[in-house]
C-alpha cells in the first residue's frame, strides 16, 4: 500500500513571522500523524527557521524549486546540496506557476529532477494540463510529454524515488477542483506511462498526488480514488487548521480506501 502524502505549497507567502506562526501551529497541531506522510514547503526565506521548528517530529521539510547545478556563479539561485543542507527531503520541480511565469522548459525541469536525485532529495515533478489543452482534448498527450521529458535520460530505478502531481492549471488558484473521477483518469494513465518508463513495481510504488483547490471539504473524495495517493495543496496550506483537516483526512480515507 502507498503511504498517503500531502504537501503545503506556501507559495510566496509569509514574513518570517508567520512562517514560525504557521509552522508552531503544524508542529503541534500534528505530533503523532498516523498513516500519512506530511510535508510543507516554506519561501526560502523561511526554510532554516521552519526546520528549527519542525526539529525532528514527523512533520518533513520541502522547498519550492532548486537550481540544477551543486554550486556555482548562478546569482539568485539556491542549489539541491544547499537544500540537503539546510534538512529539506522534498523539492517541487515543474510547478506551472514556475512554467509559465519563468518559462521553465522540460528540459530544465529534467536537469532538476536529476540533481535532486543526485542530492538525495525526493523531487515532486508537476505535471498539467491548461484549460484549452484539455477542452481541445489533449490531456493525455500534455501530461504524457511533461512526463517523459521529465523524466528523460534517468536510470529506471531512480524512477521510483520520485513523487508525480497531477495539477490541472485550470484547477490551480482557482477554486474549481478536478472531479475525483477526471483525476482519477489521468493519475491512472500516467502510472501506465510510469510502468513503461520504469517498471511495472516502481510504478506501483510511485505517489500521485492531485493538486488544484485542494481544501478540507473536497479532499476526502479525492483521496477516496484508489489511484489518488495525497494531495499537493496551495492556498489551503496557508491555514493551519485547514491543512490539518486535509491531512487528517488524506490518512483516514486514504488508508480505508487502499486496504
Ligand atoms: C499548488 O500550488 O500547487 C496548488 C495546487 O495551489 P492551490 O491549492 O491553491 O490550487
Amino acid at each position: 500500500m502507498r503511504m498517503p502524502l500531502v504537501i503545503g505549497n506556501w507559495k510566496m507567502h509569509g514574513t518570517l513571522g508567520e512562517a514560525r506562526v504557521l509552522a508552531t501551529a503544524l508542529r503541534d497541531g500534528l505530533k503523532r500523524p498516523r498513516g500519512v506522510e506530511v510535508v510543507c514547503c516554506p519561501p526560502f526565506t523561511a526554510l532554516a527557521a521552519v526546520a528549527e521548528i519542525l526539529g525532528a517530529g514527523p512533520i518533513q521539510l520541502g522547498a519550492q524549486t532548486c537550481h540544477h547545478e551543486a554550486a556555482g556563479a548562478h546569482t539568485g539561485e539556491v542549489s539541491p546540496a544547499m537544500l540537503a543542507d539546510l534538512g529539506c527531503r522534498f523539492v517541487l520541480l515543474g510547478h506551472s506557476e514556475r512554467r509559465r511565469e519563468l518559462g521553465e522548459s522540460d528540459g530544465l525541469i529534467n536537469r532538476k529532477v536529476g540533481a535532486a536525485l543526485a542530492h538525495k532529495l525526493t523531487p515532486v515533478l508537476c505535471v498539467g494540463e491548461s484549460a484549452e489543452e484539455r477542452r481541445q482534448g489533449l490531456t493525455f498527450t500534455t501530461v504524457e510529454g511533461q512526463l517523459r521529458a521529465g523524466l528523460a535520460g534517468l536510470a529506471g530505478d531512480t524512477l521510483g524515488r520520485i513523487v508525480l502531481a497531477y495539477e490541472p492549471v485550470w484547477a490551480i488558484g482557482t477554486g474549481v477542483t478536478a472531479t475525483p473521477g477526471q483525476a482519477a483518469e489521468v493519475h491512472g494513465y500516467l502510472r501506465g506511462l510510469l510502468s513503461e518508463l520504469a517498471s511495472k513495481e516502481a510504478a506501483q510504488k510511485t505517489r500521485i498526488l492531485y493538486g488544484g483547490s485542494v481544501s478540507a471539504d473536497n479532499a476526502d473524495a479525492l483521496v477516496a480514488e484508489p489511484e489518488i495517493d495525497g494531495a499537493l495543496v496551495g492556498g489551503a496550506a496557508l491555514n493551519a487548521q485547514g491543512f490539518i483537516a486535509i491531512v487528517r483526512k488524506a490518512a483516514r480515507v486514504g488508508a480505508a480506501a487502499k486496504e
